[in-house]
């Protein structure tokens, strides 16, 4: 007999990434797709980061650095806090888990809105607790008081992901107060900003802002995944109260960060000029596919992020494989509980007329 697995892991669906270009390539044989799926930087990496990886490469027969020493020096001068206050992760996933195995328990409780990032029901049920789930406004919206309503005496994290992916809603200052303010002292607050860069509403809560005067212990995620346009080198960071911090390094793995991933977010973070490059990319890419979708008649959703959410008004796996015949790849959010709506990231301006071009076709032929 085979050892026995936990009902608890036998209840997860492997998460599905974006199709792969050479995926789409090998199956249909389109040769020029185009990849608008993932969130990722259209734009590439920074250009920084490419020259620091190319220096480093003569350096990895040996092992990274642990501490990731000069990453961490970096962003603790950057957003003013304390190098204790700092864990690298192998993309902020890995600080995901990192999380969830140090602060949850069978029988424990983690509380997150639906829909939401699909890592946080993968890594909660890999530990065995369980998983409440607060379902979103109509309007896409996290609630607040639905949320904190769900807190019980066994629930240690709440993950509250600003902007929301995939709806690309934001949370107010004002909403964020009072979650932090109905907090139970025994549960700790997660916000994972993946999408902060691109965000243009003023009201937005910025956890790195909030945190100096708040009393309730937040971890706030990040990522070079998105903006920085490292995502295939795997590098996120989380800020959080040094006594997390500790507890956090004793469940990673000891040489969890590359060493090229290492050097490449040093550097990226030196090149204000990409980053603000690939910011006014999106924006521009988002505000104009906007104006596009809506005026072929369909409902796009607002959003603060660099990707948003269609309502197609029909299958939207039916679509997504029609896209797919053009060399388009997006995202059916039938896995996230919206058979009928696409989520779509905004690309380079090439990228984004395709998009139209494509989902014009497939609209009308239908
Ligand atoms: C893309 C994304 C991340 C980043 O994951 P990495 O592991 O850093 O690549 C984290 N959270 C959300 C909500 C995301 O969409």
């Amino acid at each position: 007999m085979n050892p026995p697995v936990s009902e608890s892991i036998l209840s997860i669906s492997p998460y599905k990434p974006g199709k792969p270009i050479e995926e789409l390539a090998r199956e249909h044989g389109v040769t020029d797709a185009i990849k608008l799926a993932s969130n990722e930087n259209p734009l590439g990496p920074s250009p920084k980061a490419m020259e620091a990886v190319r220096k480093a490469l003569d350096a990895v027969h040996r092992y990274p650095d642990g501490a990731c020493h000069e990453l961490v020096a970096k962003l603790s001068a950057k957003l003013a806090v304390s190098p204790r206050e700092i864990v690298i992760g192998n993309g902020s996933d890995d600080i995901i888990a990192m999380l969830t195995r140090a602060f949850l328990q069978p029988g424990d409780e983690a509380v997150i809105a639906d829909p939401t990032f699909l890592m946080y029901e993968i890594s909660i049920k890999t530990s065995g607790a369980r998983i409440i789930k607060v379902p979103v406004e109509e309007s896409l919206g996290v609630r607040i008081d639905a949320l904190l309503g769900a807190i019980g005496k066994r629930c240690r994290l709440v993950f509250l992901c600003n902007p929301n992916n995939p709806t690309g809603a934001v949370v107010s200052t004002g909403d964020f107060s009072r979650l932090l303010d109905g907090l139970p002292e025994d549960a700790l607050l997660v916000v994972d900003e993946a999408y902060m860069e691109f965000v243009r509403d003023p009201d937005c809560a910025r956890s790195l802002v909030l945190r100096a005067t708040a009393d309730h212990p937040i971890v706030t995620l990040r990522t070079f995944s998105k903006a920085y346009g490292l995502a295939g080198l795997r590098v996120g960071y989380g800020v959080m109260p040094a006594w997390v911090a500790d507890v956090l390094h004793r469940v990673r793995q000891p040489f969890n960060v590359n060493t090229l991933a290492q050097v490449a977010a040093t550097a990226a973070l030196d090149d204000r000029e990409f980053l603000e490059r690939s910011i006014r990319c999106v924006h521009e890419g988002i505000d104009w596919m906007q104006r596009q979708i809506a005026a072929m008649g369909l409902r796009c959703y607002p959003t603060q992020s660099n990707f948003f959410l269609i309502d197609v008004g029909k299958s939207a796996d039916e679509v997504f494989e029609a896209m797919l015949r053009h060399g388009v790849i997006v995202r059916s959010m039938r896995a996230y509980g919206y058979p009928a709506c696409i989520r779509v990231n905004a690309g380079t301006p090439r990228e984004n007329e395709r998009f139209v071009e494509a989902l014009r076709k497939v609209i009308a032929s239908s």
